[in-house]
């Protein structure tokens, strides 16, 4: 068979203008980012798009900028027409993103697309549709507000292989949310809003108020922006400035999200990419990779923007001598902010994630952001703070006998009294009908002493969760909370302490405190706790203390009793309190004789209200007999005795009910806190006292584990200044130490 020659003819214009299209609109993403960028250049302040089926199906842009003007619409759709360059040497100082008057034209070779728009001295607006870069029907009046809006339908329609490569509308959708997100990022000032038609909840959706990280923040998540250092200089010589925000060395994933705008016009560069990575791997651990937001202008004449029909890839003049600057510039940031990371993780709260009040779905922050991503060993959390020790269950055996957990000074003879825990039977329903308290129903279930959940402060619904867990580890003797009927208290003034208890509380520290797994006691006063990946130093002295604070004043009244086994007189314990020089008696005070004979008299008229109230008994003779039982298995340090009672009757704000109460509560909790332990000279021990010292030691560490930091787990609502005034102090924090280690 003959071979015959192929015949070279003219391709139809049409076809040509198909392919060129093809080459500037590759898939919708590439069509919105042309569009987009002609809404900011037309000045708008709103642009909200719409998708179906991935952009494949419709894409309509609407924006409120200045509009095309009527005598316009039927050449805004040819190839090379535009209202933004005139001379091939305006190119040298374009300043708008569009300039070749190529996109409209493209998209209408290759789609079906509307225009409606108006401006501002238009009289109404005019819709038309085009077809390859015509006009299809000549603009007709409408109603419309200022702006332009752009419908693009049924994409491809007539390039078979590009519909066929373009199969998955949803992976076409996260391009086009990627696309629309960055420029929403760098335009902070501008609201942009993406969203399936149909949908009412918008996939990406940003505030004209909002500022660059709050977009960053409601598109990528609080994990990227609360760890973002922002970025700026200016270089005269190679005429360009740098303006970004990028994350600090606490930041890694698996992914690299680099955000690059030159000259506003978002763009990729792999070789800027590479230099900024370069700085980051010394930073971060091996095979991650940092968020980057960058802006760069250059001067326009040095940027050659006409390079590649997508308008992707730029290139610009003194690109090594850029890069390097910038490499500069982010090296001595990355510094900064690691050197000053000791203090700003120990600021730093354990797991506060910023709840996102707007009703933006994360849809591009998953896919950015690696959620999901498996945990590296570096963040991984390895304890469980449910998990119980053995130890727990087995009390130390001189528990009765523990005196407080302090060596108690042998002359203290009334501190000598063991105490015992005579449980809720002594915590007897008090009569109450001269109090404002009223009985609740009485049956002697747990939950009967829980008012209905709903009505109580959060702190009250955590104590049921508490009660709840007592009964699974059924252990537990009878409790201090299991106190048969519970009075309900409406004193305004303790109404008021409970309420400002709840204001004062602090949301992450308490579930800090919630879900601790606990590590060891550094002394009486200083414990180890961890939580996730962080190492925390508590101090219990001021946890305890406020702990009993919020015990007294969340219970008041319903305390069940601690018996002394020989009442202590409180004219003994006022002596022995005057004459310790923490007291401060000097001689002007009068003799100490006459001092303890008046708070004998003072605490004995009180008594009928401390008893009721605080469980605190004094019986006829003058004796202490009683204390609150405020937790089980915890008896106040009893060295304190003395002081307390000498405080109660100097210290305490007697006149004002409310002050009273609360300065009552203060110095219970004080007594009751554990404290540093009076440690004798170990030389100076017998073999006898070393036994008991160290079976004192092992007691406080029981108590302090499981009785006190049990108990925080429930029963504290952390104040917020604790996170200040060092009380809860970070230590370490793993992925920091990964850091550290990698480096040696
Ligand atoms: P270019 O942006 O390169 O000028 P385009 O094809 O993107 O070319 O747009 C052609 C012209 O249509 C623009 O120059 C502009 O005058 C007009 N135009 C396009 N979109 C809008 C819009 N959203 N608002 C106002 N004018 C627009
Ligand atoms: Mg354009």
């Amino acid at each position: 068979m003959a071979l015959m020659a192929g015949v070279i003819h003219r391709l139809d214009e049409t076809v040509v203008n198909r392919i060129a299209a093809g080459e500037v609109i590759q898939r919708p993403a590439n069509a919105i980012k042309e569009m987009v960028e002609n809404c900011l250049d037309a000045k708008a302040s709103s642009i909200q798009v719409t998708i179906k089926d991935g952009g494949l199906k419709l894409i309509q842009i609407q924006d409120n900028g200045c509009g095309i003007r009527k005598e316009d619409m039927d050449i805004v759709c040819e190839r090379f027409t535009t209202s933004k360059l005139q001379t091939f040497e305006d190119l040298a100082s374009i300043s708008t993103y569009g300039f070749r008057g190529e996109a409209l034209a493209s998209i209408s070779h290759v789609a079906h697309v509307t225009i409606t728009t108006k401006t501002a001295d238009g009289k109404c607006a005019y819709r038309a549709s085009y077809s390859d870069g015509k006009l299809k029907t000549p603009p007709k009046p409408c109603a419309g507000n200022q702006g332009t809006q752009i419908t693009v339908e049924d994409l491809f329609y007539n390039v078979t292989t590009r519909r066929k490569a373009l199969k998955n509308p949803s992976e076409e959708y996260a391009k086009i949310l990627e696309v629309v997100s960055r420029y929403a990022i760098h335009n902070s000032g501008i609201s942009f809003s993406v969203k399936k038609q149909g949908d009412t909840l918008a996939d990406v959706r940003t505030l004209s108020n909002a500022s660059a990280v709050d977009n960053i923040r409601s598109i990528f998540g609080n994990a990227v922006s609360r760890e973002l250092i922002e970025v700026s200089c200016e270089d005269v010589a190679l005429a360009f400035t740098m303006k970004g925000y990028i994350t600090n060395a606490n930041y890694s994933v698996k992914k690299c999200t680099f955000l690059l705008f030159i000259n506003h016009r978002l763009v990729e560069s792999s070789a800027l990419r590479k230099a900024i990575e370069t700085v980051y791997a010394a930073y971060l651990p091996k095979n991650t990779h940092p968020f980057l937001y960058i802006s760069l202008e250059i001067a326009p004449q040095n940027v050659d923007v006409n390079v590649h029909p997508t308008k992707h890839e730029v290139h610009f003049l003194h690109e090594d001598s850029i890069l390097e600057r910038v490499q500069q510039h982010i090296e001595s940031k990355l510094l900064g902010s690691n050197s000053s990371r000791m203090y700003f993780t120990q600021t730093l709260l354990p797991c506060v994630t910023a709840s996102s009040t707007d009703v933006v779905k994360s849809a591009s922050s998953s896919s950015n952001q690696g959620t999901g991503d498996k945990v590296y060993a570096h963040r991984m959390v390895r304890t469980d703070s449910r998990d119980q020790k053995l130890d727990a269950f087995l009390q130390p055996a001189n528990k009765s006998k523990t005196s407080g957990f302090a060596a108690v000074a042998p002359e203290d003879s009334s501190t000598n009294q063991s105490c015992k825990n005579t449980g809720p039977q002594d915590a007897e329903m008090k009569d109450c009908s001269d109090l404002e308290t009223a009985l609740e129903s009485p049956e002697n279930s747990k939950e009967s002493k829980l008012m209905s959940p709903e009505a109580l402060p959060a702190r009250k619904r955590l104590r049921t969760d508490c009660d709840v867990e007592m009964e699974e580890h059924a252990r537990q003797e009878m409790t201090a909370a299991c106190t048969p009927r519970r009075r309900i208290i409406n004193l305004t003034s303790v109404l008021t302490l409970q309420e400002e208890i709840g204001n004062r509380a602090h949301a992450s520290l308490q579930e800090m405190l919630r879900d601790h797994s606990f590590v060891g006691c550094v002394n009486p006063q200083w414990a180890l706790v961890q939580y996730q990946t962080k190492l925390y130093l508590v101090n219990t002295t001021k946890l305890s203390q406020e702990m009993f604070y919020q015990i007294l004043i969340y219970d008041f009244g319903n305390f069940g009793v601690l018996r002394l086994s020989e009442p202590a007189p409180l004219y003994d314990l006022a002596m022995l309190a005057l004459e310790n020089a923490e007291s401060g008696w000097t001689e002007e005070d009068g003799p100490k004789e006459g001092l303890a004979e008046y708070i004998v008299q003072f605490l004995t008229k009180k008594s009928e209200m401390l008893k009721d109230y605080f469980s605190l008994e004094i019986d006829e003779n003058g004796n202490l007999s009683g204390l609150p039982l405020l937790i089980d298995n915890y008896v106040p340090p009893l060295e304190g005795l003395p002081m307390f009672i000498l405080r109660l009757a100097t210290e305490v704000n007697w006149d004002e009910e409310k002050e009273c109460f609360e300065s009552l509560s203060r110095e219970y909790a004080m007594f009751y806190s554990i404290r540093k332990q009076y440690i004798m000279e170990e030389s100076d021990l017998t073999a006898q006292q070393a036994e008991e010292a160290e079976a004192e030691t092992r007691s406080w560490k029981w108590a302090v584990e499981h009785v006190l930091y049990k108990a925080f787990r429930t029963s504290l609502l952390p104040p917020k200044n604790f996170r200040e005034d060092g009380n809860i102090l970070q230590l370490a924090n793993l992925p920091d130490l990964y850091k550290v280690f990698e480096r040696c």
